[in-house]
Order: C-alpha cells, then sequence, then structure tokens
C-alpha cells in the first residue's frame, strides 16, 4: 500500500446523489439457504424497480461464478468472499444504486465488517431473512439440504457448518409467518424511509433547535429549581422543552414512538420499531450552574439501533446531527442552515498520540481517573464537560475519547450522541465492549459506556 494515493475526483458524493434522484444503499440479506434471501431481494428489487428506484442484485452464489471463482467454503474463504461482496456493494452505492445483497453470511463479525465498510458511504440495512432450519430443509429449492445430509456437501452453513443469527437485524422477517410480499414490502418501506432523510432531519434539527430557543429564554430571566426523587434536579426550562418536542414531534412523525426523560413511559413503544428517544434538557446541573455545558437531544432508534440524531447548544448555536449512512455534520443554527451540506460535514479525528479524553463534569469515578492515570503518556488533556458536548466534540474530531464507567446515564443521554459519533466514522460502545441498543424496557445504561474516535483508543481496563 505504501505507493498508492488516493484520488479523489471532483463530483461529490451529493452532486451524484442529486442526478441519481436518490441515495446509494445497502441491504444485504442474511440466512440460512433455503431462508428465501433471493426470493424476497428479488421480488424486492421489483418494488424498487416500480417504483423508480436504480437497483442492483448481487447474489452470493452468482458471485461465486466470477469474481469469488477461486474461493471454497473454509471459514478464511467464507471470510474473504463475503469482504468482496462488501467491498463491491460499497463501490456501486456510492455510485448511487441501491444494491441488493444476498448471501449467507454466516458470520456476525463479517456482517459487523461489511457493515463498517459500507456505513462510510451509504446506509447498511442488515436482513436477517428467518425460517427454521427444519422449514429450510424441507423448502430444499436447489436440492443442497438432502446433498448435505447424505454427507455429499461439507461446511453446508446450518448443516455441518455454523450459522450465527443476527442478534440486531434491522430488520427481521419470518419467511414460515409472512409471504414473499409481505417479507418484501417490510424491505421497501424501510427503504423508502431511509430515502426520506432530508425531511426527517430537517424537522429533527428544527424540534431541537426551537426547543433550545425556549430553553434560553428561561435561562435568560431565572427560574427556580426542583428536585426529582433520585436528587437531580429539574427546572420549568426542562419542562417547557419537552412539552415542545413532543407536540412538534407527535405532529410530524405520529407513527412513531416516544421516549423522553421529562414524559412518562408508554410501554407500548416497545411494540413499535421506531421510537424518538429525547432529552429536553440534558445537563440541568449546568442548566443550574450557568455554566452553557447543556444540551437538547433528540435521538432516533430503529430495531434497537441509534440510527439518527440531533443535539443543540442552546447557548453556542452549535448544532449536530447525523443519519445513518449519510454522516454527521456541524452547523450554526442561528446562520441558517440546508441540511446534508458536504461542507458541514464532521469526522472523528486519527490521533492515538496525544489524545484528548473527555470526562463527565458532575461525576469523575475512580475508575475513569485510574485509566487516565495509566495512560498519561498518550493523553495531552483530559477536560471535564457537561451533557452531550463530550460526544460531539469527538464526532467533530476535536477530542478522542470519552469513558463513562459508573452507570447514571439512560438512554436519552446516549441516544442522540451515539448517532452522531458512530455516523462521524467513530465506535461507541458499552463498557464491557458489547453494543448499546436502545428503546429497551428498562432505559437504565446500566454498563456505562464509552465513545472513540478508533477502536485502538478504548482501552481496556
Ligand atoms: P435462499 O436464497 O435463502 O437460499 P431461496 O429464496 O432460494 O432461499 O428459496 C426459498 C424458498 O422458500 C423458495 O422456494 C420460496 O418459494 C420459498 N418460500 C416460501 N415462503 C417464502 C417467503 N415468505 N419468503 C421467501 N421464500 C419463501
Amino acid at each position: 500500500m505504501d505507493n498508492i494515493t488516493y484520488h479523489s475526483n471532483k463530483i461529490s458524493d451529493s452532486s451524484r446523489a442529486k442526478l441519481m434522484g436518490q441515495h446509494g444503499c445497502v441491504l444485504w440479506f442474511t440466512g440460512l439457504s433455503g431462508s428465501g434471501k433471493s426470493t424476497v431481494a428479488a421480488e424486492t428489487e421489483k418494488l424498487l424497480f416500480e417504483a423508480g428506484i436504480k437497483t442492483f442484485l448481487l447474489d452470493g452464489d452468482n458471485l461465486r461464478f466470477g469474481l469469488n471463482s477461486d474461493l471454497g467454503f473454509s471459514k478464511e474463504d467464507r471470510d474473504e468472499n463475503i469482504r468482496r461482496i462488501a467491498e463491491t456493494a460499497k463501490l456501486m452505492a456510492q455510485a448511487g444504486l441501491t444494491v441488493l445483497v444476498s448471501a449467507i453470511s454466516p458470520y456476525e463479525k463479517q456482517r459487523e465488517k461489511a457493515r463498517e465498510t459500507v456505513s462510510p458511504v451509504a446506509a447498511f440495512v442488515e436482513i436477517f431473512v428467518d425460517a427454521p432450519a427444519e422449514v429450510c430443509a424441507q423448502r430444499d429449492p436447489k436440492g443442497l439440504y438432502k446433498k448435505a445430509l447424505n454427507g455429499e456437501i461439507k461446511e453446508f452453513t446450518g448443516v455441518s457448518s455454523p450459522y450465527e443469527a443476527p442478534q440486531y437485524p434491522d430488520l427481521h422477517l419470518e419467511t414460515a409467518k409472512s409471504d414473499v410480499y409481505e417479507c418484501a414490502k417490510a424491505v421497501f418501506d424501510y427503504h423508502a424511509f431511509l430515502q426520506s432523510a432530508d425531511g426527517l432531519m430537517r424537522v429533527v434539527t428544527e424540534t431541537a433547535v426551537k426547543a433550545g430557543e425556549k430553553i434560553i429564554e428561561i435561562y435568560n430571566r431565572g427560574f427556580s429549581v426542583d428536585y426529582k426523587s433520585d436528587n437531580s434536579p429539574v427546572t420549568e426550562a426542562d419542562k417547557a422543552a419537552d412539552a415542545y418536542i413532543n407536540g412538534a414531534l407527535a405532529e410530524k412523525y405520529p407513527d412513531f414512538a416516544r421516549l423522553s426523560e421529562e414524559s412518562s413511559d408508554d410501554p407500548s413503544r416497545l411494540e413499535n420499531d421506531f421510537c424518538f428517544i429525547v432529552d429536553p434538557l440534558d445537563g440541568t446541573r449546568e442548566f443550574v450552574d450557568r455554566n452553557g455545558e447543556f444540551t437538547v437531544n433528540i435521538g432516533l432508534s430503529h430495531c434497537g439501533r441509534a440510527i439518527a440524531g440531533a443535539i443543540y447548544v442552546p447557548v453556542t448555536g452549535d448544532l449536530y446531527y447525523a443519519f445513518t449512512g449519510r454522516g454527521a455534520y456541524r452547523v450554526c443554527a442561528a446562520n441558517g442552515y440546508t441540511v446534508f451540506s458536504q461542507s458541514d460535514r464532521i469526522f472523528v479525528s486519527e490521533k492515538t498520540e496525544e489524545i484528548t479524553v473527555m470526562h463527565s463534569r458532575s461525576f469523575l469515578d475512580e475508575k475513569t481517573k485510574e485509566l487516565i492515570d495509566k495512560n498519561r503518556g498518550r493523553i495531552s488533556k483530559a477536560v471535564p464537560c457537561g451533557s452531550s458536548i463530550k460526544g460531539c466534540l469527538i464526532a467533530a474530531g476535536k477530542a478522542e475519547s470519552y469513558y463513562r464507567f459508573s452507570a447514571g446515564t439512560y438512554e436519552w443521554d446516549t441516544c442522540a450522541m451515539q448517532a452522531v459519533a458512530e455516523c462521524a466514522g467513530g465506535v461507541f460502545l458499552q463498557c464491557d465492549l458489547t453494543p448499546m441498543r436502545y428503546n429497551r424496557a428498562d432505559t437504565f445504561n446500566a454498563k456505562g459506556f464509552v465513545v472513540a474516535n478508533t477502536r485502538e483508543n478504548i482501552w481496556i481496563i
């Protein structure tokens, strides 16, 4: 790689998307042989095609005749097979196409890598095409199960080679329960939703900014402080912002559930794939202390993943927002802005030396202190800061990591921040290094979390 330079072209991804009339996207169908990947992918492509979407279907089996004809079915070859498919899908999505990939892709790690490959340029939708193994074997559309069970095919997924079912797919299709059209329509609808990101992010960012204006009004005129049962402060600003956000989101997105720090929890949200996760005033302590480090957070989760978010800093006017596959952005809201303007895009830094570590202003726990002390050699600064601003600074390349070992945060403290950090190219995990999920029955983030520009900067204690 040493003597290779990366040539940038003169046409940006966004101008290409404008000409194409769509944003590139990868719809990745994974599942056992016979689960229905090819059938549902073909039906989905038909629906998309009829709606005027420019598509291309990459079938894992077909690619084995050409691009991947040199590969077998060992673990290494299967990994290489998926790596090549992911890179190909990425290029095609970058060219502006909606790419449908139908490939068993049996390992979670492979699929996570495929997501990491595609995500910087396009949305990656992991679609679990799920049918019980007995049903797949009974269907046996290609007669493969019969052969595998007779020992004529070695390393056959589901029979003599493992299939790791996705834990948190973007879409879960049960093909033994729903017919082909219903499954394809679910993919088609989610694809349509992804294409409508501009409208959604206009609503979400404007709502965050207007809520911030209401907060500032109260900030400037003075307010009284109450304390909740857990001793955390709450003010009329929290309540006014909450009422405004609730009203605005309910009006524009009545079908999406909402979870907010300041509203009573409606358990029916657990049945909804979409849930707005809102902290109308993150950093009430900072608000009360008048140090300016508070934010309005509006996140959106889909099937447990943080897929979009807006974070507004009322005192500075900085607005950070992100949407899966479209990147993360920062604007000064007072100057006016158009969503997804390429010049506003932000990225995490590549630094692994002399890094800046952010930590909570109000809770600096022993473990974080210990970690900072232990890694002094690589840290140039440890900066206390309130609210979600910490994650935003990492997303914007101004800091590298933020650990929060102690529990004490909830989904609304992290959902928008996670979307912004991940879409900027960063990593967001729970402290046990498992993914953080949203719209859970228990909204408490019991394991803490870590945000970093790269995995290399996540130090394990
Ligand atoms: P894969 O690509 O996952 O190996 P295929 O799409 O080739 O699977 O085969 C799936 C088989 O199951 C086909 O014969 C299809 O007609 C049948 N089938 C029955 N119900 C469904 C469904 N809801 N979705 C997809 N396929 C289904």
